[in-house]
């Protein structure tokens, strides 16, 4: 059953993680037969909604080894469906466990694996950005079946087939070996958040180091709370110090978001900062100095001190909405 694949992580309660959701809108569009692969308690579950966002066919298996164990026992039964099935593209998203999987996948089949795709043209044509996001790029995938890529965050809008009729459940039955639960999840972290993901949010109000002390971080929230959909981000410069937690860093070595609105309040706009947000549809800085480079990737810039202008801006939202 060639095809496109994709690589959906579910929750526990059997709900599709947003970008595999994305993957599916995408892959439905190439025509091809689609099909989705879920490893891990919740994954039978997930029948519905990966029906209604374009798959097929469901492999799944509800086996918590999937999730006892980090990505090598995904690898290796996606490597038995794909020797099986022959597939011709597998999608994935950049979750930390989706990623592992691309890459173990890759070592086994030795095909190529593409990261950051923007785009996808077909099965084994692709586009990405480059030098910063100044530039994009068509890219052809050689080599043997299936391709692999891990597709940016928000590259397309998820949106559900009319009529899709949940997929058809394939059980995955595969046995496991040993060497491949060498890894093993010994402890999980739900990091408490307020709000959306920031991943998932609309609008992502990030802070830097010109916001000068952490406790400033509460005139980003108050004015995430008067903004529905909004999430507050960082920049590494205010992780690294110890003042918002890992999990709200954007960049290079963060998230990547792509929100309809940006807003970059005391961050210089360092080039490994903006591989993490360039991609979002109209950006917003606020920074006292009027050279900062952030400026010159800025839909609006707001010359000043954040800690002045972010009450303001606050009020005025609260105040429209009556
Ligand atoms: C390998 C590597 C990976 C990296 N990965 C990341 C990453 O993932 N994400 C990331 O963000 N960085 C990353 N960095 C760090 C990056 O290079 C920058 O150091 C960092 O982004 C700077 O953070 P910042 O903009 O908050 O701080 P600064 O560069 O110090 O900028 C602070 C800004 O605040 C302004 N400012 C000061 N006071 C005020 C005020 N009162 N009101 C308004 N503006 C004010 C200043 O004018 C300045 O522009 C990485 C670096 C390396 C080497």
């Amino acid at each position: 059953m060639p095809g496109i694949w994709v690589y959906a992580e579910v929750s526990s309660d059997g709900k599709i993680e947003a970008g595999a959701l994305e993957n599916l809108t995408k892959a439905r569009e190439l025509g091809s037969e689609v099909s989705a692969v879920a490893l891990g308690p919740g994954s039978s579950q997930a029948a519905a909604q990966a029906g209604e966002f374009g798959a097929a066919t469901l492999f799944a298996s509800d086996d918590s080894i999937y999730t006892d164990f980090i990505a090598q026992p995904a690898a290796f039964a996606l490597h038995e469906l794909v020797k099986e099935h022959q597939p011709e593209l597998i999608l994935f998203s950049p979750t930390y466990d989706s990623r592992d999987v691309a890459g173990r996948l890759q070592a086994r089949t030795g095909s190529t694996l593409m990261s950051n795709a923007t785009d996808i043209l077909g099965p084994d044509y692709a586009q990405t950005q480059i030098l910063g996001g100044s530039q994009i790029v068509d890219v052809t995938l050689f080599g043997p079946d299936p391709k692999l890529l891990i597709v940016r965050p928000k590259s397309f809008e998820a949106q559900p087939a009319e009529g899709g009729a949940a997929a058809t459940v394939v059980p995955v039955e595969v046995s496991v070996p040993d060497d491949c639960k060498k890894a093993k999840r010994v402890q999980r972290h739900e990091q408490a958040a307020a709000g959306p993901k920031m991943e998932e949010a609309k609008v992502v109000i990030s802070g830097g180091r010109g916001l000068q002390d952490p406790a400033n971080f509460k005139l980003l929230e108050e004015m995430a709370s008067a903004i529905p959909g909004a999430a507050v981000g960082a920049s590494r410069a205010v992780v690294d110090a110890g003042w918002v937690p890992y999990a709200m860093q954007i960049g290079q070595t963060g998230k990547t978001v792509s929100p309809e609105v940006y807003i970059a309040v005391g961050i210089s706009g360092a080039t490994q900062h903006l591989v993490g947000m360039k991609s979002s549809k109209r950006i917003i800085a606020i920074n006292k100095d009027k050279d900062a480079p952030i400026f010159q990737y800025a839909d609006l810039g707001i010359v000043g001190d954040a800690l002045q202008i972010l009450p303001r801006i606050t009020e005025a939202i609260n105040a429209r909405k009556g």
